[in-house]
């Protein structure tokens, strides 16, 4: 069911299949895994055993870790992107009456995303908000109206690293089942962004769709190639 790239053992299964893995936990926390997140983890002990612990599952988000998973030679089923595993979560919380709350973003970009949520799912059940520019070390506030809410799920979209330090340092505060980073999502359910369109999506050129509409992306851009060669040497090391 996993992939091991790096350090790191990459889910490598169906979207769908993720779904009813992440059922058996308590607790988890779903980490986007494309190659900018991985390699800062790489660099941060922090992010790396947060990456790494036995909470977490990493999706394989991005063309450069289904590459990387083909380099190793046990390729993943599909690329999962992190906005669409949000989604199934999502309906699976409309269908089953559970509730979500919603981390991250510009206000007004929240205050949209949350309203195109509910003329899209009308049962859904988002029982609290808050835009993503507060301070970390200060936040109880928020910590605290969570708790009260008790949410099902927590979606916390304020781009990697900001996000998933929010989610390592509350997570054990939270009794949430479900956390996840989902860095520009909220973004493209208020229809500020699009989506690359599907049949760029389906040739892997995601990542080029988003450079072209955001073009100071093109700098994140470089721990694609970085990420794959340290994945061809540990490849050729163990082989040797
Ligand atoms: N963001 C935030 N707080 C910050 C910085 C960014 O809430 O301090 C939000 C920003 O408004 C946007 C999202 O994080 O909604 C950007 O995520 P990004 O595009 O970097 O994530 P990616 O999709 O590339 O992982």
């Amino acid at each position: 069911m996993f992939t091991r790239i790096l350090k790191y053992n990459i889910f490598n299964g169906t979207k769908l299949e993720l779904i009813n893995y992440i059922e058996k936990f308590d607790k988890v926390n779903i980490i986007s895994g494309n190659p900018e997140v991985l390699h800062n983890g790489l660099n941060n002990e922090l992010l790396f055993s947060s990456f790494t612990g036995k909470n977490a599952v990493i999706i394989p988000d991005g063309v450069g870790t289904v590459l990387a998973a083909k380099i190793i030679g046990k390729p993943v089923k599909e690329k999962i992107a992190g906005i669409e595993v949000m989604e199934e979560i999502i309906k699976k919380c409309e269908k089953e009456g559970k509730s979500i709350y919603l981390v991250g973003a510009k206000r007004d970009i929240l205050e949209s995303c949350i309203e195109k949520l509910k003329i899209k799912y009308p049962n859904l059940n988002i029982v609290g908000s808050h835009d993503g520019y507060f301070d970390l070390k200060n936040c109880d506030h928020i910590l605290k109206d969570i708790q009260s809410k008790k949410p099902y799920a927590i979606f916390v979209a304020m781009g990697s690293p900001r996000q998933d330090m929010f989610i390592i340092d509350n997570m054990d505060k939270l009794n949430c089942k479900v956390f996840m980073g989902v860095g520009g999502s909220f973004d493209v359910f208020s229809g500020k962004i699009k989506r690359a369109p599907k049949w760029m999506i389906g040739l892997g050129l995601e990542w080029l769709y988003r450079v072209s509409k955001e073009p100071w992306r093109i700098k994140r851009l470089t721990s694609i190639p970085k990420f794959l060669l340290q994945v061809i040497k540990y490849n050729k090391s163990k082989q040797k």
